[in-house]
């Protein structure tokens, strides 16, 4: 036989390509869709779970106290700072009447040949709050730190009212002498610290108050 003339047999028809697949196709989809809503499901309750432990279950941090730095009128390493320092803002920040009278005074005194420091001036109530805190432990009873250090509520300091001067033999020298500048010792116990009391020059010093506690603070 001719395989010319040989009778046209048609490929044999291929099966429909979807027809093996869909099968597995649909379990993979079926357990697709289950792992979906069991993770869905451990969301939801993870989340229901941590809300209910929010507000009751957790401990709430305590706030920590933040150190105070020279934008609190803290003295760089305890370094005490010029008088006539404008860049120091515990100096600069001083009330303008008190930090003239200082001025004035510091030059009396240095002409005398004596140093004039300021070992503290102006200072925040967060840093007044924190030398509270330290008085406190340091003193180990309020009574005896309130002699010491006022309250951000009651120190002379936070507004920019009271100055303390080192070394300890000017602040003596400025304690005997500082009244025709208007700079007064306010405090029995503090040598150290004066205020202005622009009626001295004329009047004296008012007499001194026992500490810190019987007024208002150091
Ligand atoms: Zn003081």
């Amino acid at each position: 036989m001719d395989a010319r003339t040989a009778p046209f047999s048609p490929p044999s028809t291929p099966p429909a390509p979807s027809a093996p697949g869909r099968p597995p196709r649909r379990r993979l989809r079926v357990v697709a869709g289950l792992v979906t809503v069991v993770v869905a499901l451990v969301v939801i309750l993870l989340v229901a779970k941590g809300l209910a432990a929010g507000p009751t279950g957790g401990a709430v941090p305590l706030p920590v106290p933040t150190e105070p730095t020279a934008e609190d009128g803290r003295l760089p390493d305890g370094e005490p700072a010029s008088p006539f320092d404008d860049s120091v803002p515990t100096v600069a920040r001083l009330d303008p009447a008190l930090l003239a009278a200082l001025r004035e005074a510091a030059t009396a005194v240095e002409a005398d040949g004596r140093p004039l420091h300021v070992t503290s001036g102006w200072r925040s109530a967060e840093y007044q709050r924190w030398l509270q805190e330290d008085a406190l432990r340091t003193y180990g009873s309020a009574e005896e730190a309130s002699r010491w250090v006022g309250s951000p509520e009651t120190s002379a300091h936070v507004t920019g009212d009271a100055v303390d001067i080192g070394p300890y033999a000017t602040a003596e020298w400025l304690s005997r002498r500082g009244a025709p500048f208007g700079l007064c010792q306010v405090y029995a116990n503090e040598v150290w610290h004066f205020e202005l009391r622009p009626e001295a020059p004329v009047e004296g010093c008012p007499e001194m108050v026992e500490d810190a506690s019987a007024v208002t603070g150091s």
